[in-house]
């Protein structure tokens, strides 16, 4: 297989390993995304030869430019460089930037009608219905490569035409703060928050996890990934990392998708998809494990769950709104200007602006996105006093 694939933001935690996954695959890179790690993104053109290489950051470009004036590398920066590189041809493009930023790179991709393997989560959360209109019209495919995604995505393949789909339930491994209460809660630092007991993560995902507003934004993601009312999508904890998710049909029965917890085999399959091959993922050994458990989440201490919740089932600009905040909230935190508990408040509170009811141009979410993200920064204003 000789795939050419873009890989967006391809110098963090998922871009560095799908280079790894693609190169073993035999694929072959042609665009380089990220925001501004001059030194990776440099070893990376030596090692993999794109075409085109994007940082975000002006200053940042320039000093690429002058690193690999030796190479026929041609090099860009801003938003328009990054659009450029997500519609630059190619067979698959795959998104691993962090945050509202991949969004437009990502409309770009499916307006070039490229196939997209989606790590980016937040691009289907504030975009949902606008995104998946584009996918529609443009006829492209967006494969999911967040792990309990591309279980559910796996779990229905080769369900009847009908699909007869009961509801999904998405695990969740319940991140370093499972059990805990608010109390407990209140002073905790970004370095506790940062220790996630099973997966090695960027930042902000793992703040995400801790604060488990990431899997309201996962519930959010497989609405729109998966077509299924929210009021079917459930969650549950399961501490081990083993089942990555779960489809219940019609009849009652579960099918489920297992394996280590290794981000190898659902970027993989992203890639391969309808094909599975060889991984160099472990494989699971079930005696070893013994045994697998599962709990109800804490809506209560984690607010964020909820939140989200109500986002999607509000619909219209509410879950790009709760995503801004989010995202501002957990700047915020990880800089030690606010406490861990007021990243749910700051994200509740993005429910309770005024916003436009339909969510139905690109420019509204944009829009909203900016407005949320001024108006969370002067609530955190008060907290911070
Ligand atoms: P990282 O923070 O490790 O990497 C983010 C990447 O995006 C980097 O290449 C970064 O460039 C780039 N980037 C950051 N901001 C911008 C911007 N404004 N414009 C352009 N590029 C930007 O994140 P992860 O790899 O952990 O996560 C990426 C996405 O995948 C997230 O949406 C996350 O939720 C999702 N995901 C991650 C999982 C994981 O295991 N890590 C699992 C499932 C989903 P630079 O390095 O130059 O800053
Ligand atoms: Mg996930």
């Amino acid at each position: 297989m000789k795939k050419r694939i873009t890989v967006l933001g391809s110098t963090g935690s998922i871009g560095t390993q799908a280079l790894q996954v693609a190169q073993r695959l035999g694929c072959r890179i042609t665009v380089l995304t990220a925001h501004s790690d001059v030194k990776t993104i440099e070893s990376q053109i030596r090692q993999f030869n794109p075409a085109l290489a994007v940082l975000y950051d002006e200053q940042a470009a320039q000093d690429l430019k002058t690193r690999v004036r030796d190479l026929p590398v041609k090099v860009l920066s801003g938003l328009e460089g990054m659009c450029e590189a997500a519609a630059a041809d190619t067979d698959l493009v795959l998104n691993s930037i962090v945050g509202f930023a991949g969004l437009k790179p990502t409309m770009a991709a499916i307006q070039a009608g490229h196939d997209i393997a989606l790590a980016n989560k937040e691009t289907l959360v504030a975009g949902g219905s606008v995104v998946m209109r584009e996918v529609a019209r443009c006829g492209v495919r967006l494969l999911p490569i967040d792990s309990e995604h591309s279980a559910i995505f796996q779990c229905l393949q080769g369900a009847p035409p009908a699909r007869a789909v009961k509801r999904l339930i998405l695990t969740a491994s319940g991140g370093p703060f499972f059990g805990k209460n608010s109390v407990e809660l209140e002073n905790v630092t970004p370095e506790d928050a940062l220790r996630h007991p099973n997966w090695s993560m960027g930042a902000k995902i793992t703040i995400d996890s801790a604060t488990m507003m990431n899997k309201g934004l996962e519930l959010i993601e497989a609405r729109w990934l998966f077509d299924v009312d929210p009021e079917n999508i459930d969650i549950i904890i399961h501490r081990e990392s083993v089942i990555h998710s779960l489809v219940e049909y019609d009849d009652n029965s579960m099918i489920a998708q297992l394996g280590v917890p290794d981000m190898q085999i659902p970027m993989q399959y992203a890639i391969t998809w309808p094909a599975r091959v060889q991984s160099n993922a472990k494989s699971l050994d079930l005696a070893k494990i013994k045994n697998l458990s599962f709990y109800q989440p804490d809506c209560e201490t984690f607010i964020c769950i909820d939140a989200c919740r109500r986002a999607i089932e509000r619909g219209g600009l509410a879950p790009a709104a709760v995503n801004a905040a989010n995202e501002v909230a957990v700047e915020l935190f990880l800089n030690r200007k606010i406490g861990f508990l007021d990243i749910g408040r700051l994200v509740c509170k993005a429910l309770d602006y005024r916003l436009p009811d339909e969510a139905d141009s690109l420019e509204q979410i944009l829009q909203t996105d900016k407005a949320v993200r001024e108006q969370t920064i002067a609530a955190a204003r008060e907290i911070m006093r």
